[in-house]
């Protein structure tokens, strides 16, 4: 797994492990933490490899499945890596595809809603090309997520590679940097410091919150399921950002006040995945609604604070 040591790749090692897969966890650690493998570093069917994926790499023996997760993922974070970001989801893929290619692996990508852009269409389902600016600060992030899908249905139609395309939509949960700079732990680490909650621009955009636990098990199914085309994993609840700082207020018994800041350029206004095709395709939704998935992330970061 390439980007085993983040937020979403340390729980997903967590679960394949409980499900008796061995696990080679490939990560340069540039936004993830070893704190989140931490305790898996002894178990024997666990590896770490501390590695750059954007430089080709070999791994030896039989792999069944390589998941890509290797990217900055935060706003903040792609800001911070403009570069790396774009040559995680270009040279990265690549490489990590080379691997596929040699080894006949399933091949299993994590992108993104991002590559719908702004979106004009609305909910999402997959058939929605996207609106994205290919020249403004976000792009580093969303085209080198699209060039990824392009190159990967390329090995798919060329080589026959069997690959799969998840389209993760928000999903939060422990783990989270609490400076990641998203807007689920800013919040929730404002709410819990007494500091007033940042909302962008007017706090009317939408986002659809998805919790870790049901991504992982979306994201599993998919290693049995062999289509290629891209298949949305999300939520289908849809928050505006006041709504949701209204409910981390309340779950922190917070009295922080709001503040309005400006807005980042060519932030979404409106996003909410259409899971049909991984509801038919799957079997698969989620299962934890926001205030559940925010209580039980709302008691990580309080641990963590105390930590
Ligand atoms: P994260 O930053 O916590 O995890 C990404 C991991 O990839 C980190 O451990 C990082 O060190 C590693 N990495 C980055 N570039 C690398 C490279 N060149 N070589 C090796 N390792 C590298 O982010 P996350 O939220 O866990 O996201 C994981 C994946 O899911 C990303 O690909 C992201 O684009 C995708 N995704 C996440 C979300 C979300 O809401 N969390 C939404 C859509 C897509
Ligand atoms: N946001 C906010 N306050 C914050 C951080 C983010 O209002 O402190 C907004 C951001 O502008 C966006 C939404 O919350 O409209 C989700 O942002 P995030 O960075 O979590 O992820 P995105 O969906 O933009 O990738």
């Amino acid at each position: 797994m390439a980007g085993g040591a983040g937020f979403i790749g340390s729980h997903l090692c967590d679960f394949l492990l409980k499900k008796g897969w061995r696990v080679i966890c490939v990560d340069n650690l540039i936004t993830g933490r070893k704190e989140n493998i931490a305790h898996l570093i002894n178990h024997p069917r666990f590896k770490f490899m501390q590695k750059d994926i954007v430089c080709p790499f070999r791994v030896s023996g039989h792999i069944d499945v390589i998941f890509n997760l290797a990217s900055p993922a935060s706003p903040r974070d792609y800001f911070a890596y403009p570069l790396e970001t774009m040559a995680a989801g270009a040279y990265g893929t690549h490489n990590l595809l080379e691997i596929a290619r040699k080894k006949g692996t399933i091949f299993i990508h994590a992108s993104t809603s991002e590559v719908y852009g702004d979106p004009e269409e609305h909910p999402q389902s997959e058939s929605y090309q996207g609106n994205v600016n290919p020249i403004g600060p976000r792009a580093v992030y969303d085209e080198s997520k699209r060039y990824a899908e392009a190159l990967i249905m390329t090995y798919h139609r060329i080589f026959h590679l069997p690959v799969r395309i998840a389209r993760i939509f928000n999903t939060y949960g422990p783990r989270m940097k609490l400076n990641d700079g998203r807007v689920v732990p800013n919040l929730i680490y404002q709410a819990l410091n007494g500091q007033p909650l940042t909302i962008y621009g007017t706090g009317k955009q939408t986002r659809s919150f998805c919790y870790v636990s049901d991504l992982i098990a979306g994201l599993y199914k998919m290693i049995y399921c062999p289509i290629a085309e891209p298949v949305n994993l999300g939520n289908p609840q849809e928050f505006t950002i006041i709504k949701f700082a209204q409910l981390v207020k309340k779950l922190t018994g917070s009295k922080s006040p709001l503040v309005f800041m400006p807005i980042p350029p060519d932030d979404p206004k409106r996003r909410c995945p259409d899971i049909t095709r991984a509801k038919r395709l799957l079997k698969w939704e989620p299962k934890v609604n926001l205030t559940k998935g925010l209580t039980m992330t709302i008691k990580w970061f309080k641990d963590q604070m105390l930590i």
